[in-house]
């Protein structure tokens, strides 16, 4: 690594991290991976093999606590399952390392405080890992709804759809697993289409009314929601309809229609392959170029938190904030009343 260079230690080398974040380092000029916590030695020492991590910055998450000990590790990125998230960072924060944490920030509000208020106490920063707000189609879109490209805003509308294998069950699989997953497809493909409708509405919604979808007799569906479908108000008369599902035919949709103009993000937050499209007074398709920047420009931001104190693009109180909006939704849906904000 280059001097100055952040080191981190990635911790949990599941699909998200082996695929698309950790090749994504080498174009991060100021990052590099120092250390592995897995807990499958096969693959510690194979992929420390493949990134050149030394045999003694590989650890089980036995001895994850011993990262305190090594100063090769400024920071951990945990991309473990969900309901995981806070008990590592807060670990981590004990052992004096920054932390960058996957999306959802975790499966509760009071989880998320317990996670900030570690950060606080140790004097570390915390950065959620939503990659999109560095992805050129998504920022481009946030500058062209702020500037009323589509006029005043008047819907908009979101689908984070996918389909889990029928023979997929909790005890394999940790998205459809309470304990590791929460509700389900909310926190994990939804929270894409919530964080685009306030990121380009650009205000908090007043209120939330909700309905979720649980088959009855589908094995895979015994502790988490096939779908779930919300609806935010905003204070502007802007209402935002969201729907996901583990359970549908996929698609990645965020559509705005403004009262002169509408966006239509198709797919819009995916790896790559962005379309967006700008109807009406200014029509066109806005091709953007490489979206697959977002992962680097993601880290660079983090390393320049930790190294120069800049100010996190996506920071706790965001990871919070939605976290805060999901307990919203599902009470909403529970009590079958929209719920004030
Ligand atoms: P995977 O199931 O592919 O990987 C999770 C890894 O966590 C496993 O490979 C395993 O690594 C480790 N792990 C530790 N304990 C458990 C456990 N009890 N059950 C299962 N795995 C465990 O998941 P993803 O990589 O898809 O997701 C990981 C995180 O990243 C999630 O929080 C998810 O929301 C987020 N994510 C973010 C994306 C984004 O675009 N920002 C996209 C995809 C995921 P090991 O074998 O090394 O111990």
């Amino acid at each position: 690594p280059q001097p100055g260079s952040v080191g981190y230690a990635i911790v949990g080398l599941g699909d998200y991290a082996l695929n698309q974040m950790m090749p994504r380092f080498s174009r991060s000029a100021r990052s590099h991976i120092a250390a592995l916590v897995s807990g499958n030695p096969e693959k510690l020492r194979r992929v420390g093999d493949a990134y050149g991590v030394p045999a003694d910055a590989r650890y089980s998450y036995e001895q994850y606590d011993r990262i305190a000990a090594d100063p090769r590790i400024d920071a951990v990125y945990i991309v473990l399952p969900s309901g995981l998230h806070a008990d590592y960072a807060v670990r981590a924060f004990k052992a004096g390392k920054h932390v960058l944490c996957e999306k959802p920030m975790a499966l509760n509000s009071a989880d998320c405080e317990r996670m900030i208020a570690a950060g606080q106490r140790a004097n570390r920063r915390l950065m959620i890992a939503y990659r999109v707000h560095f992805e050129p189609h998504n920022i481009e879109a946030m500058a062209l709804m702020r500037r009323g490209a589509a006029g005043n805003i008047r819907f908009l509308r979101t689908e984070q759809l996918s389909r889990t294998d029928p023979a997929s069950r909790p005890a394999e699989n940790w998205r459809i697993d309470r304990a590791l997953a929460g509700g389900g497809p909310l926190e994990d493909y939804g929270i894409y289409g919530l964080q685009a409708a306030l990121y380009l509405a650009d205000e908090m919604p007043e209120s939330v009314a909700a309905t979720t979808y649980r088959p009855a007799n589908d094995p895979r569906f015994t502790q988490v929601f096939a779908s779930v479908a919300s609806q935010l108000r905003f204070p502007s008369g802007a209402i935002a309809q969201l729907m996901t599902s583990y359970d549908s035919n996929g698609s990645n949709l965020v559509h705005v229609r403004g009262d002169t103009g509408a966006l239509i993000m198709d797919p819009a937050t995916g790896y790559s392959g962005h379309k967006m499209r700008l109807e009406g007074r200014e029509r066109r398709d806005i091709a953007l170029g490489d979206p697959t920047v977002q992962f680097a420009r993601q880290l660079d931001n983090f390393t320049d938190a930790i190294r120069d104190g800049a100010t996190i693009r996506t920071p706790d109180e965001m990871g919070l904030r939605d976290v805060r909006l999901f307990e919203a939704i599902y009470a909403a849906a529970e009590t079958g009343k929209t719920v004030p904000l």
